[in-house]
């Protein structure tokens, strides 16, 4: 099968680029390269930036509930198109099917919060301030926004950031991952068709040096960035530099604690989804089970590797597979490079998911890997590894757990396993970390809420959707208004309080 060449998407409609630059896409299944994407250039940038600009303003006027309405007619498009666009997903990506359609899911309860836009969207109204004086104040859209996103959710995290800028009233510069950029292509299509005027949505495929471009293309207003901690940073620095403001969400090493009074059934369950669902490749995936006491270690770790060696990995469109293979073959090495790692290190690999059967079928499948006694010295404790791999640390107390938590310099999300109230109430209070579970292994916060971890997960201060969404992508502007009869009389003094 000769890979079709994808394309852009600005002005309403794919366009080819100008760019002779070009990335593989794989199907992560068959390992079969099966398009191109485009990888733009300087011109590539320009078109683009140049539609987004002469849409933006025109949208930004038609009224929040226009705009509403646009994307309500979006979420119907995208939920009649939903099995069609998981299966993009799962082609590109290599999650499992079902696991595609929940992502899709995630990401459109975004828009149905943002379709709340003409009662978000509301300012405060003060009458009477001071004599004949009124103070109201409103928020407006930016103006052309930028959108970079990662790999591991490509319908999702582009849906995290497109309903709230599309729903203020922005244009958006949506620059997905080129590993999976078939489905973000597909959504600015449907959103044209739900009504959406041309050069509001549109997608600009490319690297690192499309990213770099729109960092510092003085047309953009803001960015917002979602993908690994090192790129995060330099994102953020590079937009703040160029005077835009900025949210970067980065990597993440997540932590399940176990207490030794917690329903070890209901940690085994938690832990196997959480852990090996979509191959690990999820910012909320748990990577570390700090396991206090030893008894309770030794009650786990058995149980777990037998569910771990049982675990179904396969294609991603067959309805019995608990797991995909990862992205692409590069990564799949570094994965097992860091098993290498672990066992070099001194750690003890309990379940080795190198030596699955799966690994020998074409794609670029891996087998789900168990450690025990890892430390927090070791490489893979401290790196954010981003495939089925799960570490399990031993350790003496509830404080040395959380002790352990809060050292990390990731603080993504975090999670408590125990039936004592006060215990998880005390940990919840004390974490360093963004988002926490009690009994909840992926404690992702719903539309309504906002989504964004601490430390060297986050960059910014507002986080994704929920209200800092609609803060993030508005200004605020306050109105102190007068309409006085005759003439004021000139005031050369700070008013006093009267
Ligand atoms: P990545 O950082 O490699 O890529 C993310 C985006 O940045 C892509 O669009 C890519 O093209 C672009 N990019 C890559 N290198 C760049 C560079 N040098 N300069 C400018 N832009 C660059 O991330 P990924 O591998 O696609 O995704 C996995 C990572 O994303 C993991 O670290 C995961 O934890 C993280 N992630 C975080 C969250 C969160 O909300 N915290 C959510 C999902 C994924």
């Amino acid at each position: 099968m000769t890979p079709h060449l994808l394309t852009h998407f600005a002005g309403g409609s794919r366009c080819a680029a100008h760019s002779g630059r070009v990335a593989p896409v794989f199907n992560p299944a068959s390992g079969q390269h099966v398009a191109s994407v485009p990888l733009a250039d300087a011109a590539d940038v320009e078109h683009v930036v140049a539609d987004a600009a002469a849409a933006a303003s025109a949208w930004g006027a038609r009224s929040a509930l226009d705009r509403a309405r646009v994307l309500f007619k979006f979420r119907e498009l995208c939920l009649a198109n939903a099995e069609p666009l998981a299966a993009l997903i799962s082609d590109e990506h290599g999650k499992v099917r079902t696991d595609a359609l929940g992502e899709l899911q995630r990401g459109l309860e975004v828009v149905e919060f943002a379709v709340g836009i003409p009662h978000l969207m509301k300012g405060e109204f003060s009458d009477g301030v001071s004599r004949g004086i009124d103070m109201y104040s409103l928020r407006q859209p930016l103006g052309v926004v930028a959108a970079v996103t990662p790999f591991n959710f490509p319908a999702m995290v582009p849906l995290w950031m497109l309903a709230p800028a599309l729903a203020c009233g922005n244009a958006v510069i949506l620059k997905p991952s080129e590993r999976d950029p078939s489905c973000p292509l597909r959504l600015a299509e449907l959103f044209a068709e739900a009504g959406g005027s041309p050069g509001v949505f549109n997608v600009l495929n490319g690297d690192a040096h499309a990213v770099n471009a729109l960092l510092t293309d003085p047309r953009v207003q803001a960015v917002s960035f979602v993908g690994s901690t090192p790129v995060a940073r330099h994102v953020y620095e590079t937009a703040a530099r160029n005077g835009k403001r900025v949210q970067a969400m980065g990597g993440a090493k997540n932590h399940l604690v176990v207490l030794p009074d917690a329903d070890i059934d209901q940690v085994i369950e938690s832990l196997i989804g959480a852990a090996y669902g979509s191959a690990g490749e999820r910012c909320m995936a748990i990577s570390v089970a700090v396991v206090v006491g030893a008894a309770t270690a030794d009650a786990l770790v058995p149980r777990l590797a037998e569910r771990v060696r049982a675990l179904r990995v396969g294609s991603p469109a067959d309805a019995a597979s608990d797991m995909g293979p990862l992205v692409t073959a590069a990564h799949r090495n570094r994965v097992r490079g860091f098993i290498d790692a672990g066992e070099r290190d001194g750690a003890q690999l309990v379940v080795d998911g190198r030596a699955h059967p799966a690994v020998n079928a074409p794609g670029f499948f891996l087998g789900g890997s168990l450690f025990d006694h890892v430390t927090a010295e070791m490489e893979i404790y401290r790196e954010e590894i981003f495939g089925p791999v799960l570490c399990v640390v031993r350790v003496a107390t509830a404080d040395e757990a959380l002790a352990l938590c809060n050292a990390h310099r990731y603080g993504n999300g975090v999670a408590i396993f125990t039936r004592s109230g006060g215990a998880a109430r005390d940990f919840a209070h004390r974490v360093q970390c963004g988002m926490v579970g009690i009994n909840v292994p992926i404690p992702v916060p719903l539309a309504f809420y906002s989504f964004g971890g601490w430390k060297e997960s986050a960059f910014g201060d507002q986080n994704q959707h929920g209200m800092d969404g609609v803060r993030f992508f508005t200004r605020l502007k306050t109105v102190t208004s007068r309409w006085p009869a005759g003439a004021a009389q000139a005031s050369f003094t700070m008013p006093l309080l009267k």
